[in-house]
């Protein structure tokens, strides 16, 4: 827990920030206090709603005198616990959501930290753009939230994270000072790039107020389906060929176990199953083109070749704008319908793409050994070698028991990782759930190099201060 906030630095705080800028009120506090999955809970002695980067400047120049950590916060669907205050003050962005500029030439969007990814997503669409980062959160997810976390979601494969997507930042950094990096070039190659090391860096290095996103035009066609197989090793060999087939244009390809799909269809109301037959395993492909019509005939050539090999087993796809949410809604309830399960251990890992079935024969067999009735349920971005691998507790067993074996079962689950060649955080980071975890992972030569960098923007160490190295 971290050291208590002196009256006066409260006090200062609340007078430069004036009415709304702040809260006590326990009401306000609570939902921002509990994250998504009920797993961390928090405190803070204060809960600031800058409205300007100035009024963020104001507030972190305060805690930086004072030496007072603050934890900056989104939209609070971060996974690892990294946006839940323990003590420190809490810093929403909340009030920071405008949208400053579409600009269609330089192809970019400009949002304010607090703006939602839903939101940009529409701004986007007014000028027929669009942002290519998916996330099941968008609606709530925020720019500053995704940039500080290096999100990835289910387009990765075609346009990469979003470290890939960020042109220019605005932030506030550790000493209270403004940054305005908010450039618009798509070369600039003049030494260490500070944007890139704030992305990802789970607000430990400042706090980011606002940035300019790429934009990629509308597409003219798109074709979803949802394919029936029997092993990851079959979804690896088809996504080769959708590739070919479409000349790149693979939206999304997406891996989901038999088990996600009955969890979706008992706890999510509404899903019904998309194939006829049951199949160990499913993928659910996106092509896209800026040709009309060719996404649908890439999709019709790519499911017809694999039918006739054997390498499909089934396949639907959708022929409404209602069927295509309708299969995608599928894949994005995965892990709200393992909800009401039970205990769970959860993995976010990276394997090479070459290593996935390997390492999901393995883990599953590591997991057994210790759980052997472990309800396994697997999905993800499989393009991208990102797997989330998550081990509920046997049918009707103890939660309790399942909890107490989450650490042994973990550290096997990432050694094994580890030994591919893979990461333990493939998009979630590390909050404060796995930096310690990842300590074991990384070598002492890059810790000690990624301390001095934080030590020299943070000599205080007031950002974050739980959270990475
Ligand atoms: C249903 C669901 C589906 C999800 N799917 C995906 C997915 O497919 N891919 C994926 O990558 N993630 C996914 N996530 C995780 C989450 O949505 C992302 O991590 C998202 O980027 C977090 O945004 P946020 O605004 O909610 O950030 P928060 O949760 O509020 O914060 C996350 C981290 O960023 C820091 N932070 C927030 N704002 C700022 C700022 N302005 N400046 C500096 N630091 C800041 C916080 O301190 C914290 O460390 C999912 C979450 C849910 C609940």
């Amino acid at each position: 827990m971290t050291k208590p906030a002196p009256a006066d630095v409260l006090s200062r705080l609340k007078s430069v920030l004036g009415e709304g800028g702040w809260s006590e009120d326990p009401e306000r506090l609570a939902p921002k206090l509990l994250e998504w999955r009920d797993r961390w809970r928090g405190t803070t002695p204060l809960l600031v709603l800058p409205k300007t980067t100035a009024d963020v400047a104001a507030v972190v120049g305060i805690c930086a005198e004072a030496g007072v950590a603050i934890t900056p916060q989104g939209g609070n669907t971060g996974l690892v616990g990294g946006q839940i205050p323990q003590g420190e003050i809490l810093l929403s962005t909340e009030r920071m959501r405008a949208i400053r500029d579409v600009d269609v030439d330089d192809e970019l969007l400009v949002a304010e930290a607090g703006a939602t990814l839903a939101a940009v997503h529409e701004a986007a669409a007014d000028v027929r753009r669009r942002f290519p980062v998916g996330l099941a959160s968008e609606g709530t997810a925020t720019i500053g939230g995704v940039i500080s976390t290096n999100a990835g979601g289910t387009q990765v494969l075609r346009y990469g994270m979003v470290r890939n997507l960020v042109l220019g930042l605005e932030a506030v950094l550790p000493n209270g000072e403004i940054w305005n990096g908010l450039k618009r070039l798509r070369k600039d190659n003049t030494g260490y790039d500070l944007k890139q090391l704030l992305i990802g860096a789970e607000g430990t290095l400042g706090v980011v107020t606002a940035a300019a996103l790429k934009l990629y035009p509308l597409l003219a066609s798109r074709a979803v389906a949802f394919v029936g197989l029997d092993s990851p090793a079959t979804a690896i060999r088809l996504l080769a060929r959708a590739k070919e087939e479409t000349g790149g244009g693979v939206e999304a390809f997406e891996l989901i176990g038999r088990q996600g799909i009955d969890f979706a269809l008992k706890n999510i109301p509404g899903t019904r199953d998309p194939l006829a037959e049951v199949h160990p395993w499913y993928v659910l492909a996106e092509f896209g083109s800026g040709e009309p019509d060719a996404a649908e005939a890439a999709m019709g050539r790519f499911l017809e070749r694999g039918l006739e090999d054997g390498l499909i087993r089934d396949a639907v796809v959708a022929q409404t704008e209602a069927q295509a949410k309708a299969l995608w809604a599928i894949r994005e309830n995965q892990s709200p319908a393992q909800k009401p399960e039970g205990a769970t251990w959860k993995h976010d890992v990276a394997v090479p793409v070459s290593q996935v079935a390997t390492f999901l024969e393995q883990a599953d067999a590591a997991v057994r050994q210790l759980v052997p009735a472990a309800r396994i349920t697997a999905f993800g971005h499989i393009g991208d070698g990102n797997i989330h691998y998550d081990v509920l507790r046997p049918d009707g067993g103890s939660d309790a028991e399942h909890s107490a074996r989450r650490d042994e079962g973990s550290r096997r689950v990432h050694d094994l990782v580890a030994s591919l060649g893979g990461s333990i955080s493939a998009e979630h980071g590390l909050g404060a759930m796995k930096t310690e975890e990842a300590r074991r992972y990384k070598s002492p030569v890059e810790v000690a190099a990624l301390q001095a960098i934080r030590a020299a923007l943070d000599p205080k160490r007031i950002m974050n201060p739980r959270v990475l190295f």
